[in-house]
């Protein structure tokens, strides 16, 4: 039998399959814990929202494959042909620049996200692509990756250009994505679950949980950070937390 995968296309499209595979593993897991929890922790909040929720599902399934298909693209190259910066030795660059790394690459991200994410709440691409993800209302955790294709293929082209830009141990950029897809997750699943000590903390004032998302969600025309309120606060569109999350304080 003739090895199919010796042909560097046939290559490609099994990495491009298997990556699209793991990103769909990899939502439907995810998801699937926070919604499960909850339901633990807010029993019918989802109630009434099937419909709502299946659509999700379906657009998140849908932006899983265009997330899926560039990784494997470049996952590939990265194991064929050399290509990217990601780094598999752990004395290939100082120690201290593990974290960096990460923080450089949730800094990239987030600049990246704020820009285009402002440039969909102008009129036209809110109306092709935008308004998918705000229909949902209020969102859940199964909204983490339900984006119109054009929105989706904007937030999939950044790591896989960032690997190529930045030098990253592959632990690391292990690291990035799960940040990525937890707080994907949490940041829509209606509730706080971060320790209100964190999230009312000065530190807690710079980062974007569920509590400064929600309010996006709302209000629309603030909070359009992703993982730090820095070009929010610059920009003059930091709205401060949802509403809900300063009664939970109180209560
Ligand atoms: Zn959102
Ligand atoms: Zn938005």
């Amino acid at each position: 039998m003739p090895d199919l995968l010796a042909t560097p296309w046939a290559a490609i499209a099994w990495s491009a399959f298997a990556m699209t595979l793991i990103v769909v593993g990899r939502y439907l897991a995810t998801s699937g814990v926070f919604a499960w929890l909850t339901s633990r922790v807010r029993p019918g909040y989802h109630t009434g929202l099937h419909p709502q929720v299946r659509r999700e599902i379906a657009w998140s399934l849908a932006s899983a494959a265009l997330y899926g298909v560039p990784a494997g693209v470049i996952a590939w190259g990265w194991q064929a042909q050399g290509w990217t910066r990601i780094y598999t030795g752990w004395s290939d660059y100082p120690l201290w620049y593990l974290p960096v790394s990460v923080l450089l690459y949730l800094l990239a991200h987030d600049t990246w996200f704020y820009w285009t994410h402002r440039w969909m709440h102008a009129p036209r691409p809110f109306k092709i692509a935008h308004a998918v993800h705000h229909a949902s209302r209020p969102p859940t955790a199964w909204a983490a990756m339900s984006f119109h294709p054009v929105e989706a293929l904007l937030g999939a082209v950044v790591i896989p250009a960032l690997v190529f830009l930045i030098p990253v141990h592959v632990a690391m950029l292990g690291v990035v994505l799960g940040i990525m897809t937890v707080m994907g997750v949490t940041n829509h699943m209606g509730w706080e679950i971060f320790p209100r000590a964190l999230v009312h903390s000065r530190v807690g004032g710079w980062l974007i949980t569920a509590s400064h998302h929600q309010l996006h969600h709302e209000k629309y025309r603030c909070n359009y950070g992703l993982y730090f309120r820095g070009w929010d606060r610059l920009c003059g569109t930091d709205g401060g937390l949802a509403d809900a999350y300063r009664r939970q304080k109180a209560s």
